[in-house]
């Protein structure tokens, strides 16, 4: 995620601090009336977030004992979000993974309220738990707490969404639960927001975040549902346009306004020799130097794929990378050109061939 930067590792996953989180930080120092409500303000939210960490590390953990990739932990200010290499598509590792998360948190309420009772602290409401003042034991027991039940909800993209999900994906197939669950997690989503509305804005504001999190969370499978077989043949371009070394940017210009195209592969004789990417074009154009040479342009480091690679996998790397076209190579020739708009295209068409 952008604009955030790595604070240390736990178990080999770097954890990473969003610069929302540390705003955050600053905004309830300031909010404090005294110097003292304001540090014990940021002393609290950095130790909500420490249990956020180890409510996120639990699923990590679970995650790699199952063989899955950890990237990272990020810390935003609406809570934390473990980055995984892929969904796993089995629905007793996805039940497993999930449902950790809020155990972890159950756990360290359970260690808080120990402390509470031996200390025969009053417990109070979780009503009347408050960032600036208080006793930070008994405020963090409730926090726990309410991470361990907002989480179990079953919307996503709360753990318990997922839960659903797995419990679904026992009895049908991975996009019909899918549905489901996202389904039922809109429809909470909006139930919150008009109860927010009433009477507790940040509710409504959680609820646009949630229904918007189970958006994607469709998205992303039906995408990959869609593309789960399919090789890269399936929506490559033969024919395409390509550019000599000698070309110049103006004419680069031309034919990125009267094809479908924005990136060129560059062709020295049959030889495949750079991109030019469509930012790199505009740029050029900017700075004036539309009479230059697309040579100069080239991008000369590039990801290429073949007809047979799994388009899913070769999606995946467009999307990490941002990268718009990759050209299709058989040994050493150029064949064709891959581009988002050729797999968006092919996504629409295998979800009503399987809506039938
Ligand atoms: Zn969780």
């Amino acid at each position: 995620m952008k604009w955030s930067f790595t604070i240390g590792k736990l178990f080999g996953i770097p954890i990473r601090v969003h610069i929302t989180f540390l705003l955050l930080l600053v905004f309830v120092a300031l909010v404090g009336k005294t110097l003292t409500n304001g540090l014990y303000a940021v002393l609290f939210v950095i130790l909500v977030f420490v249990c956020v960490i180890l409510h996120e590390l639990t699923h990590s953990l679970m995650a790699i004992r199952y063989g899955h990739k950890v990237r990272s932990i990020t810390l935003l200010p609406i809570g934390g979000m473990a980055q995984m290499d892929e969904i796993p598509d089995n629905p007793k590792e996805e039940i497993v993974i999930s449902v950790m998360g809020p155990v972890a948190s159950l756990v360290i309420a359970a260690v808080l309220f120990g402390i509470v009772s031996f200390l025969k602290l009053p417990l109070g409401s979780p009503l009347t738990a408050s960032l600036w003042e208080g006793n930070m034991v008994v405020s963090l027991f409730w926090i726990n707490l309410f991470l361990a039940g907002f989480n179990l909800i079953p919307a996503f993209p709360m753990d318990g969404g997922r839960v659903l999900r797995g419990v679904l994906g026992v009895f049908m197939d991975h996009m019909k639960a899918t549905r489901i669950a996202v389904f039922v997690g809109q429809l909470f989503a909006v139930l919150l927001f008009f109860v927010g509305i009433f009477y507790n804005i940040w509710m409504a504001l959680i609820a646009v975040f949630i229904y918007l999190g189970a958006e994607g969370e469709e998205r992303a499978w039906s995408l990959r549902y869609a593309l789960a077989d399919a090789p890269v043949k399936s929506v490559m371009l033969e024919d395409f346009r390509a550019l000599a070394p000698g070309d110049t940017l103006a004419h680069a210009s031309e034919l990125f306004l009267h094809t479908l195209q924005g990136d060129f592969p560059i062709l020295f004789g049959n030889t495949l020799m750079g991109i030019l990417r469509r930012e790199t074009l505009i740029a050029g154009i900017n700075d004036n130097k539309e009479h230059e040479r697309v040579a100069d342009f080239a991008e000369r480091e590039y990801l290429t794929t073949t007809e047979r690679e799994p388009l899913v996998g070769l999606y995946k790397k467009m999307a990490e990378k941002g990268i718009s076209m990759v050209p299709v190579m058989r040994g050493d020739t150029l064949v064709g050109i891959v581009t988002m708009e050729q797999i968006g295209r092919y996504h629409m068409v295998a979800v009503a061939k399987s809506a039938k």
